[in-house]
C-alpha cells in the first residue's frame, strides 16, 4: 500500500481562493479576494524594495522590530505578539497546538473556510454552530459545547457574510464557555472598523482565564496579500505554544519591512478606510437600485443576494467574467444565490455596478424543471 496520510485528511476539500485570471482577457478587474482598494503604502513598497540586496539573508525569526512596530501601533505588549505568514499560518498553529483527535472544534456556520479545513487538518471533530440571519448565535455555540470542545473559532466580522457579533455578545461567548476552551477571534477586517484597534479583542485576550487570542492580517487594508504576514496577540502561555511551534522564519525579510513601512504611513491607512466607507455603502445603493439585497455591514466586501432578487448568482457571475470582472462565487460556502464582491477602486466600483445593471436589465432565464 502507498503512503497514506491520517485518517480525515482525504476528506478535506482544498481551498479555493478567487481568481485572477479570465481566458482570453488581458485586463481584469479582480475583486475577489478582499485585497485592500488602495493597494499598499508606497512606502511599504520602497522598504520592499529596499530589501532586495539583502534577500539571502534570513530575516530575524523572532520578528523583534516589527512586533514592537505592532504593539506601538495598537498598544500591545511586543512580548504576546507573534507573527506568521498571513493569520492563516497563525490560525493553523492553533488548531494543530489545541486541538487533535479526540477533540472538537467549533466554527460558525458561515466561517471563513480555512477555519474548519485546519480544524480537521489537526484531527479535531468539527461541530458547526448554526446562525441568525447569517451572523453567529452565542446560543448556538454554547449549544455546541461538549467535554471535547477544546476550540471555538470565530471571524469577527466574518467573511464571507459580512456580518459581525457586538462585543458584548462576543464577551457573553467567552463567559459562557469553559474556561479550558480556547476562543479564537480572527479580525482579519478589524482595521476597516470604527475601532481598528479592536479593543474589545484586546481586552478579552488581556482579561482573567488566558483563554482568547486574537489573529490579524497585513493583507487586507494594508494590501500586504502577496507578502503573506499576519499576527496573533495572545496571552502569554498561548504566545509561548505558538513560539515552540512555529517554523522558525514564518515572516520573510521583505515582508517584515514592507509591514514596518505600512504601519508607520497611517495616512494610507486612513485613505483605505475612508474610501472603504464611502465605496462600501455606495455599491450596497447601487445594488439596493437593483433589487438586490446585500448582508451584513461590515467588511471591505459586500455579499449580495441575488436569489433574493429572483436571479441567478451563476449567470450574473458567467456575465461579469464576460466583462473581465472577477468576483467570488459563494456555493462552496453552501450560499450559491450570493457573490462576494470586494470593495475596489472607484473605476471598479462604476464597472461593476454597471455590468450588474445590464445583467439585471437582461431576460430571466427559464429554469429547468425538475
Ligand atoms: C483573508 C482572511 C484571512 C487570511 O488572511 P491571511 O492573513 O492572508 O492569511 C483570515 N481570516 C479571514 C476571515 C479572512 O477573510
Amino acid at each position: 500500500m502507498p503512503p497514506q496520510p491520517r485518517p480525515g485528511i482525504m476528506q478535506i476539500a482544498a481551498y479555493v481562493g478567487g481568481e485572477g485570471k479570465l481566458a482570453g482577457a488581458n485586463r481584469v478587474i479582480k475583486l475577489s479576494s478582499n485585497e485592500g482598494a488602495l493597494g499598499p503604502s508606497p512606502r511599504a513598497i520602497a522598504a520592499y524594495e529596499a530589501e532586495k540586496g539583502e534577500i539571502h539573508r534570513y530575516p530575524d525569526g523572532g520578528a523583534g522590530e516589527l512586533r514592537s512596530a505592532i504593539a506601538s501601533a495598537f498598544r500591545l505588549d511586543a512580548s504576546r505578539v507573534v507573527c506568521g505568514a498571513g493569520s492563516d499560518d497563525l490560525l493553523c498553529l492553533l488548531t494543530q497546538a489545541y486541538g487533535g483527535i479526540g477533540t472538537e472544534t467549533i466554527v460558525t456556520k458561515h466561517a471563513f473556510a480555512m477555519h474548519p479545513i485546519y480544524a480537521r487538518y489537526a484531527g479535531s471533530t468539527v461541530v458547526v454552530a448554526e446562525e441568525r440571519n447569517l451572523t453567529a448565535d452565542v446560543d448556538a455555540i454554547l449549544a455546541c459545547v461538549s467535554p471535547r470542545t477544546t476550540l471555538v473559532m470565530l471571524a469577527n466580522p466574518n467573511n464571507p457574510t459580512g456580518t459581525m457579533l457586538p462585543w458584548s455578545e462576543v464577551a457573553r461567548l467567552r463567559q459562557g464557555l469553559p474556561e479550558s476552551v480556547l476562543l479564537v477571534l480572527d479580525l482579519a477586517y478589524a482595521e476597516y472598523l470604527e475601532d481598528p484597534r479592536g479593543s474589545e479583542a484586546v481586552a478579552l485576550v488581556d482579561g482573567p482565564g488566558a483563554n482568547v487570542v486574537m489573529t490579524r492580517t497585513f493583507s487586507k487594508i494594508y494590501g500586504l496579500g502577496g507578502l503573506r504576514l499576519g499576527w496573533a496577540y495572545a496571552p502569554a502561555s498561548v504566545a509561548d505554544v505558538l513560539n515552540r511551534v512555529r517554523s522558525p522564519f514564518n515572516a520573510s525579510r521583505p515582508a517584515q519591512a514592507a509591514a514596518i513601512a505600512a504601519l508607520a504611513d497611517t495616512a494610507h491607512v486612513e485613505a483605505s478606510r475612508a474610501h472603504n466607507a464611502r465605496w462600501r455603502p455606495w455599491l450596497v445603493n447601487a445594488l439596493a437600485t437593483l433589487g438586490i439585497p446585500v448582508h451584513g455591514r461590515e467588511g471591505n466586501f459586500v455579499l449580495a443576494d441575488f436569489a433574493a432578487a429572483g436571479r441567478d448568482a451563476s449567470e450574473a457571475d458567467a456575465v461579469l467574467r464576460g466583462r473581465g470582472i472577477i468576483v467570488r462565487a459563494m456555493g462552496s460556502y453552501g450560499l450559491p444565490g450570493c457573490l462576494r464582491i470586494t470593495i475596489g477602486t472607484e473605476e471598479e466600483m462604476a464597472a461593476v455596478a454597471e455590468a450588474i445593471g445590464s445583467f439585471m436589465a437582461g431576460p430571466v432565464k427559464e429554469r429547468a424543471h425538475g
